[in-house]
């Protein structure tokens, strides 16, 4: 049985479409089960009807005819009752409907099965037998593992907008029915929303097409080799011009690693020696680049795999300039308007094609939020849709598309209403921005007088910048472990230094409060791999580093010399779980600090505080809190771990709810103890910069909120147009409620009515 599944779904796999896949399904599953009739009925949640889609035994031109309404038959049974329905004489049965079309008519026995994906009914899988007799449990559980399959396979048909059109109602189509737009799901990479024209860029060159071929002169080889690395070189310097008015020399970083990778150490001594050995040099730096990859990809770590790109990026440049085809990809790109940029797989040098000024948008069919190009873009501000697996990104150039970075979302072909929708959208960003921006200098205060400050998440320079822009009191978290993911080693104390100078110059004399080294989880180093099972619940944060207190010293001094008559530092540790955590900690801290006095710098010690973001920490705040000097909530890890659910796993993304009542009372908990032992405590998850979240966070007594930088100025317009009595009365309420979805709308619904609609409306979505 086991073979004949696994022979089924392999041609599954690789039918060509939905139709040809169903057909496959019915043919083999009556010859694998022998009976005499296999058929698939999708179901159409429209018309809420099942149309008989392919079938084995009944009369062929049926299909795409017959339909059933969700009630109507033992297939609309099985659809309702969601479970397989097995009997042997299916027209004695109630619910048994004569459909003269089929010929069904002397089939006594009936086993059908439902077809879902993600709790979502897609149709019916049955197969019927003349004689009258109940299938057995291995036929029974042969369907339904079947169905599973199928499911997944409709699932991606109707994603890639392969699905076949099914009528509404009995009557047929008209042909000139326009078709209807294509979404399709990705991840979120950066927020925002962009409209305009998809520009697929495709590799150059294809490194996997190169053969293997001996050759009699290496020199020449050699010769030609070294020119192509000259050129890429020169290549990925011109692109890192291009983009240095958009990103910081840290930022820039990342094409040094390009450069770096190409020095005469790595790769070029590897693939020079296979040349040598009588390879030919296309040959040589095919398998060399392969074998790279190849290492890189079979790593755990999310972060570790996508460097396997950045290989892939770099080796087809080299292969572009061997085979004589390198250059901008678009012939005239001062014709290129309103760009989405659209790849199998973006990298940092594919954002140099088109200029800034010209990108609305970038979708990527591979990788993550955690992505190299992610980042820039979230820096850049580039609305960005990653990992859009079922995309069919060749068949997109061309096409009018539009990138929702806030939902993770690219719709292609949009209707009229979705064009207008989403530039009402985008027009609505841009006049709120502007409106706010006289907000710049006022205080985030209620009116009944609460003033609340508001502080920013920095991690890139370009983020501190329009944090400044935008009125940002200080910085609650300044994520140092992503200047180290855009380096290709640790950077040295002085490197340091120097970076956390920059952060503490800009907001002086506002406080900078810098997290150590947060890495682990889903953040990792590519000169620094962590391989483990279970990364979220393994090696993670300060864990890390009190194992390497090499590491931990020389960042915690490096950012007590930066703060060197600025005075502006707070140290904050990551991921604390028990107090004994925290006294380890400082006591490398008090040791760093008299190190730095010992050598002749004049410095404060800085004011240290920990994270709560591990739900023993919620247990133990008062302990926690009596020995440093602020408390700050990661509300986005404590959600995951309380509701233990990844927060990266687009599976299970809807159980990670943000106003998960357990979520509101740990919350709550944390504030009242904090304020019992008289610390500060603030917030420094998304759901600070969540207009919906500050009103409660207000409430329950936080003294700071600090978010990202777009998002401040709807906040503090939020803030300071009610009264905090109001937002506590509404707290109480909500503290009652049971469900997420029902505390969610009801904070909606309130502040609709006191106004804020345009905030956190589609317009001001967080
Ligand atoms: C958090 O977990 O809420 C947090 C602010 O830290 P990060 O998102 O960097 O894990
Ligand atoms: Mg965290």
């Amino acid at each position: 049985m086991l073979e004949v599944l696994r022979r089924i779904v392999q041609e599954v796999s690789s039918a060509t479409d939905l139709g040809d896949a169903l057909r496959v399904v019915v043919a083999r599953i009556r010859e694998a089960m022998s009976t005499e009739v296999c058929s698939v009925y999708l179901y159409d949640s429209e018309s809420k009807r099942y149309l008989l889609m392919a079938t084995e035994g009944l009369k062929a031109d049926a299909v795409g005819k017959v339909s059933l309404t969700s009630s109507q038959g033992l297939v609309g049974l099985v659809g309702s009752r969601a479970e397989p329905i097995n009997i042997d004489n299916a027209p004695s049965h109630p619910k048994f409907h004569f459909l003269s079309e089929t010929g069904e008519d002397p089939f006594m026995s009936f086993l059908g099965v439902p077809i879902i994906h993600n709790k979502r009914l897609m149709g019916v899988l049955v197969v019927q037998q003349r004689d009258s007799r109940q299938f057995d449990a291995s036929e029974e559980s042969l369907l339904v593992t079947m169905s599973a399959q199928l499911a997944g396979v409709i699932a991606h048909a109707e994603a890639t907008g392969n699905i076949l059109d099914l009528p509404s109602s009995e009557a047929p189509e008209p042909q000139n029915k326009p078709r209807k737009s294509a979404r399709f799901n990705g991840a979120p990479g950066a927020p925002g929303v962009g409209l305009g024209t998809a520009y697929v860029l495709n590799p150059a060159a294809d490194l996997s097409s190169v053969v293997d071929r001996s050759i009699e002169d290496p020199a020449e080889e050699l010769e030609k080799f070294e020119q192509a690395l000259e050129s890429s070189r020169a290549e990925i310097r011109r692109l890192g011009e291009q983009l240095s008015n958009e990103l910081s020399p840290e930022e820039m970083a990342l094409f040094d690693v390009y450069l770096n990778m190409l020095n005469d150490n790595a790769l070029g001594v590897e693939v020079r020696n296979r040349i040598q050995e009588g390879q030919w040099a296309q040959g040589a730096l095919r398998q060399v680049i392969m074998q790279y990859v190849g290492h890189f990809q079979k790593m755990e770590d999310a972060y570790l795999r996508e460097r396997a790109t950045d290989i892939t990026d770099l080796g087809t440049r080299i292969l572009a300039h061997l085979q004589g085809e390198a250059g901008n990809q678009f012939d005239d790109v001062e014709m290129i308007e309103d760009c989405i940029l659209v790849s199998e797989e973006l990298t940092p040098g594919m954002l140099g094609e088109v200029p800034t000024s010209k990108l609305r948008g970038l979708v990527s069919v591979k990788g993550s939020s955690n992505s190299h190009v992610a980042i820039l873009a979230r820096a850049m501000g580039i609305p960005t849709v990653m990992g859009v697996v079922d995309l069919p990104h060749n068949q997109l150039d061309g096409r009018e598309v539009i990138v929702d970075g806030y939902r993770g979302v690219l719709i292609s072909r949009p209707s009229a209403e979705l064009r207008e929708h989403y530039q009402e959208i985008y027009d609505e960003e841009c006049a709120l921005q502007a409106d706010l921006e006289v907000l710049r200098d006022e205080p985030a205060e209620t009116l009944d007088g609460h003033r609340i400050p508001l502080w920013v998440n920095t991690g890139l320079l370009t983020d501190a910048l329009r944090s400044l822009e935008r009125g940002a009191e200080g910085v609650g978290l300044y994520r140092t472990e992503v200047p180290f993911m855009m380096r290709d080693r640790f950077p040295s104390e002085r490197e340091q230094q120097q970076i956390y100078r920059q952060q503490l110059e800009m907001f002086a004399p506002s406080p900078v409060t810098m997290r150590t080294l947060d890495i682990g989880g889903d953040k990792a180093l590519t000169y620094f791999p962590i391989e483990e099972a279970n990364p979220f619940l393994g090696w993670r944060g300060i864990r890390v580093t009190l194992d390497h207190p090499e590491i931990f010293l020389v960042q915690i001094r490096a950012m007590m010399k930066a703060s060197e008559g600025l005075n502006n530092l707070r140290i904050m540790l990551p991921m604390i779980c028990s107090v004994m955590e925290v006294d380890e900690a400082l006591h490398l801290i008090y040791r760093a600090h008299s190190e730095v006095l010992e050598e002749g710098f004049d410095i404060d010690m800085p004011e240290v505080g920990v994270m709560i973001e591990v739900p023993s920490a919620v247990f133990q705040i008062r302990e926690l809190a009596l020995r440093v000097d602020f408390l700050s909530v990661g509300s986005n890890d404590l959600t995951q771990y309380l509701l233990a659910v990844d927060r990266n796993n687009p599976r299970v993304a809807d159980l990670y709810q943000t106003f998960h009542p357990a979520v509101l009372t740990a919350l709550k908990t944390i504030a009242d103890e904090a304020r019992a032992v008289g610390k500060p405590v603030s917030v420094c998850g998304e759901l600070a910069g969540n207009p919906l979240g500050c009103v409660l966070l207000m409430a329950m007594g936080y003294d700071m909120l600090s978010m990202n930088a777009t998002n401040l100025p709807k906040v503090k317009s939020i803030l300071r147009g009610i009264t905090r009595d109001w937002a506590e009365k509404l707290l109480n309420q909500v503290m009652q409620i049971e469900s997420a979805e029902i505390i969610a709308s009801m904070i909606h619904l309130s502040l609709e009515k006191e106004g804020f609609g345009r905030i956190i409306g589609p317009g001001g979505r967080g």
